[in-house]
């Protein structure tokens, strides 16, 4: 028997998300030891002290079910954004409120539009339910808004946003998101992925929530995986008008937030000065990867997130080459960027080291 015979056919035609490369499994596949990532745009700090401490009262708790309404964090967070508690939507990760947006508003026949070069989880959602992956041709990399309002069609349910993006950093200002959002149709829901929200410094760089009020088809996400960090732990949420929140619960899992996640991110949320300093930390280090890039003259797409992507040419090559100097990053060639590696913003140490380890690897590759 061959399983795949009996699949639906959109499901047979998905590529799997392909994840950065586990520390544990360069060193046991390389015969490397004291491996860094540097490609999953974590946060090198680990997670607040609070959230650590919130989890070790609960592990005695653990034969309880978690509270499927979220009731203590939607709370927090509410208070935090100045919006209603039914407004929020928790998620195992950003990821799964992404792919609730999917399920609540596309099927088969139904388009979904993203742009090219985007977070690869937007396509998957969509082809998973069945529904037509509309990519829109990036400009410089960024998203091309003008292109991807002129892309919807009356078939079109839902349109996915990223802002900043990943893996490019690329991102829009306010002017940009009004003028988007004014020219979708009421009837196509415009998601809004802000997951490296509180990286961003820019002053024009819009806060998504302060237009629900404009946009009653707008979902703004976020997450707890990046700035806080929490990824291993997977809680995000989308914030949107009551009546769409209604609808993306009623296709959850009853218990889709863990207990150690909801108490984590709640006490997370309190601790700003951690992400202040995430945030501080990661503007210095990104200004050391340009300056390193520049010094080996290589060009990087300008980004407002933790990541930035590097142009190293044979970009295949040199990641095998960082692997074996004990540095693991992160190919893009599956987002149309062959030339790149996408390296996340590590510790001022780990940012030398990852420096160090590709002037080697360029080196190495010049006299192959
Ligand atoms: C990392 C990431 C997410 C979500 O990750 P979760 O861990 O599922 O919250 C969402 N969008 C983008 C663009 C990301 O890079």
């Amino acid at each position: 028997m061959d399983a795949a015979n009996f699949a639906l056919p959109h499901v047979r035609a998905l590529a799997p998300y392909q994840p950065g490369k586990p520390i544990e499994e360069l060193e046991r596949d390389y015969g490397v030891t004291n491996a860094i990532k540097l490609a999953s745009n974590e946060n090198p700090f680990g997670p607040s002290p609070r959230a650590v401490a919130a989890i070790g009262g609960l592990l005695s708790g653990l034969a309880r079910y978690p509270d499927g309404s979220g009731f203590a964090l939607k709370r927090a967070l509410a208070a935090k954004l100045g919006v209603s508690a039914d407004s929020l939507t928790l998620g195992n990760g950003s990821n799964d409120v992404l792919e609730l947006c999917a399920r609540a508003f596309a099927g088969p026949g139904d388009e979904i539009v993203f742009a090219q070069h985007a977070f690869a989880v937007y396509a998957i959602a969509a082809q998973a339910v069945g529904a037509r992956a509309i990519e829109v041709p990036a400009r410089e990399y960024a998203h091309d808004l003008g292109a991807m309002a002129r892309a919807m069609t009356p078939r079109t349910k839902l349109v996915y946003l990223a802002n900043p993006n990943n893996p490019t950093g690329t991102w829009f200002d306010r002017a940009a998101l009004e003028g988007f959002l004014a020219a979708v149709p009421a009837r196509v829901m415009a998601v809004l992925d802000e997951a490296y929200f509180e990286y961003v410094c820019e002053s024009s760089y819009p806060n998504g929530t302060e237009y629900l009020a404009r946009f009653p088809n707008l979902v703004v996400t976020r997450t707890f995986s990046k700035a806080y960090g929490l990824a291993g732990l997977r809680i995000g949420y989308a914030v949107s008008a009551p009546a769409i929140a209604d609808l993306l619960n009623r296709v959850r899992q009853p218990f889709n937030v863990n207990s150690l996640a909801l108490a984590a991110a709640e006490a997370a949320l309190g601790d700003e000065e951690f992400v202040a300093r995430t945030r501080e930390s990661n503007r210095d280090g990104m200004q050391a990867l340009v300056r390193g890039f520049e010094r080996l003259g290589l060009r990087h797409i300008r980004s407002a997130g933790n990541f930035v992507c590097v142009e190293v040419g044979d970009a295949g090559n040199i990641y095998e080459r960082l692997l074996r100097r004990g540095v693991i990053v992160r190919p893009v060639a599956n987002y149309g960027l062959p030339r790149h590696l996408r390296v996340t913003v590590g510790t001022p140490e780990e940012n030398a080291r990852f420096l160090g380890a590709l002037e080697g690897a360029l080196e190495q590759s010049l006299q192959a």
